[in-house]
């Protein structure tokens, strides 16, 4: 019964009461391959044993104190990530869009503190995806996104993902910072060209403006690298992180070098819940997981595995699956049927679930644990689905 339920969202019918590494079981007991994660969230599988085993040893000692008191496994995280990233210091909260709300803060507060009080303004891209906030959907500008919510700009200029020239015309002295996915999920799967990223951030220094990289989507080792800009050349000065680093328990970070993170000082910013020991206690033990060489090779290997057999297959169906884009496994193809109408076939006659992208795209985000076997079997499910089309 969904009548009590605001209406943002339209779900199947289909009911999960379980889930599996890889699998999700429904009330019925049909299993249903899982390429989604939750939109990249799963990023162990479900109920991965050493996270499960984190979060019953904590629950049964101390949920939640606030951030009143000192929360150890907090530290603990944050020491961690500050080791294995570019980043000083961390702000924990529950979404991406939250962590977004603190990089986003932080970009105008530095400035401020600064004395250059008129860099209020902050560049987002065509075709990104920062949350559903009103900063956030501010941010990407996508009108879908705005549309009856966004009365003014709020401070927010647009320019197009990849084109230098464009980011050079949106920048003004007013411009406090520029946002950007490494690699785009929510548009269609894009990663970012290299040349252009080195560029943003040689404009960004010429410039005085700072640089923030959502990897909310893109970051826990879902790219094969710990966080993407890893492999990109290019650190940031912010960089936010969720989904995957909580695995499914509510947990994101906004991370900043020491330059940008030390103006969010007491009274700047704040969260009830962010970082409390439930949710710190998942990402630590997530991070023990992902933050492997092993583990961050064996994702790259399987997503290039991903890729070649996505790449097959669109030799063997032209005129229905095209372009193969992504890193790691986050991966996307162009198909040429409605994607809406192959993902609803592929649910409920294949049992296999996928996610949908701009670009009429399909997007594979299959926990980092998937194996080849069920690779392949998602490779077949969807040659069985182009025979239909
Ligand atoms: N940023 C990116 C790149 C995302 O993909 C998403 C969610 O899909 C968000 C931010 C928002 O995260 P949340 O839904 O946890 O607020």
């Amino acid at each position: 019964m969904r009548e009590a339920i605001m209406p943002c969202y339209a779900p199947p019918a289909v009911l999960f009461k379980r889930g599996e590494g890889t699998y999700l079981i429904a009330d019925n007991g049909d299993k249903y391959l899982d390429f989604t994660s939750g939109i990249a969230v799963n990023s162990l599988g479900h109920c991965h044993p050493h996270v499960v085993a984190a979060l019953k040893n904590q629950a049964d000692q101390l949920w939640h104190t606030s951030n009143m008191f000192r929360v150890e496994a907090a530290e603990r995280l944050s020491e961690r990530l500050a080791k294995l990233t570019f980043a000083d210091v961390m702000f924990f909260a529950n979404s991406g869009a939250e962590a977004n709300e603190c990089g986003l803060k932080a970009v105008r507060r530095y400035h401020y503190d600064n004395g250059d009080k008129k860099r209020t303004r902050i560049i987002g891209m065509t075709n990104s995806f920062h949350g559903r906030t009103i900063a956030t959907v501010a941010a990407s500008g996508n009108s879908g996104y705005c549309e009856g919510f966004i009365p003014n700009d709020y401070h927010f200029d647009q320019a197009e993902f990849g084109n230098i020239d464009s980011l050079k015309a949106a920048i003004s002295d007013n411009t406090a910072g520029v946002i950007l996915e490494p690699i785009q999920g929510e548009g269609g799967i894009t990663v970012v060209d290299k040349d252009y990223l080195r560029q943003v951030r040689q404009l960004c220094d010429d410039n005085g403006i700072l640089l923030m990289f959502d990897e909310v989507q893109c970051g826990v080792a879902r790219s094969g690298y710990l966080y993407a800009y890893q492999a990109l050349g290019v650190e940031p000065d912010v960089l936010t992180s969720a989904k995957g680093i909580g695995a499914g328990f509510p947990l994101a970070v906004c991370m900043a070098n020491a330059k940008v993170g030390q103006h969010m000082v007491v009274g700047t910013h704040g969260s009830t819940f962010g970082g409390n020991p439930l949710a710190t206690t998942v990402g630590n033990a997530v991070l023990d997981v992902v933050s492997e060489p092993e583990f961050l090779q064996a994702v790259s290997d399987k997503g290039d595995y991903l890729q070649s057999r996505l790449r097959e297959l669109a030799e063997r169906y032209p005129t229905i699956y095209g372009e193969v884009s992504g890193m790691g496994l986050m991966v996307g193809i162009k198909v040429t049927p409605t994607n809406g109408d192959m993902l609803v076939v592929l649910r409920d006659k294949y049992h296999v679930l996928v996610v949908k992208a701009g670009g009429n795209s399909l997007r594979f985000l299959p926990p980092l644990t998937v194996s080849k076997k069920e690779i392949d079997s998602l490779i077949e499910s969807l040659a069985k689905v182009a025979d239909e089309f």
